[in-house]
C-alpha cells in the first residue's frame, strides 16, 4: 500500500528497524551516513537499496531538511556502492519512489540501485 509522504516520520517502519538491527539485512555497505543492503524481493539481477541513517520519509523532506554533510554523505555512498558492485561500466538505474503516485511503500527514504543486465524501458507503458 503506497504511503503518504507528507506524514510525519514513523520510527516503526521496516527500514528504521533494519537501521536499529531489529530486522536482519544483507548489508552491502555501511558508513556514517548510509546503509546499503540487498532488496528482499529483487526486481533485477542486482537490486540494492541505499538509505540514509537520518529519519527522513522520502526525497522531499530529505532535500528540504537534511544538512549539507548528510546529503553529500548519502549521495557519495550511493556512488560508492555502484562502483563497488562494478555497475558503472555496464550501467545501472537509480530510482526513488515518493508517495502515492510514486508507489512508495516504505516511509524511510531509499534509492533503488538496479543493474546486472539490460533494464528495459524506464517506465512500463
Ligand atoms: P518502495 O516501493 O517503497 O520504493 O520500495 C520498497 C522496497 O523495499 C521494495 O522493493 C521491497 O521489496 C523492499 N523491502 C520491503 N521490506 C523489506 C525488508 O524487510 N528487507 C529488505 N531487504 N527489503 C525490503
Amino acid at each position: 500500500m503506497p504511503i503518504d509522504a507528507t506524514l510525519p516520520y514513523d520510527d516503526q517502519n521496516v527500514f528504521a528497524k533494519i537501521l536499529r538491527g531489529e530486522i536482519p539485512n544483507r548489508t552491502v555497505y555501511e558508513d556514517e551516513w548510509a546503509l546499503a543492503f540487498h532488496d528482499i524481493a529483487p526486481a533485477a539481477p542486482v537490486h540494492v537499496l541505499v538509505i540514509p541513517k537520518g529519519a527522513y520519509v522520502g526525497w522531499d523532506d530529505f532535500s528540504a531538511q537534511a544538512g549539507a554533510e548528510e546529503i553529500a554523505g548519502f549521495v557519495r555512498a550511493v556512488g560508492h556502492v555502484a562502483r563497488t558492485l562494478g555497475l558503472v561500466e555496464p550501467g545501472y538505474r537509480l530510482l526513488a519512489n515518493l508517495g502515492r503516485n510514486g508507489g512508495q511503500e516504505v516511509p524511510h527514504l531509499h534509492v533503488h540501485l538496479f543493474g546486472g543486465g539490460p533494464l528495459g524501458p524506464m517506465l512500463s507503458r
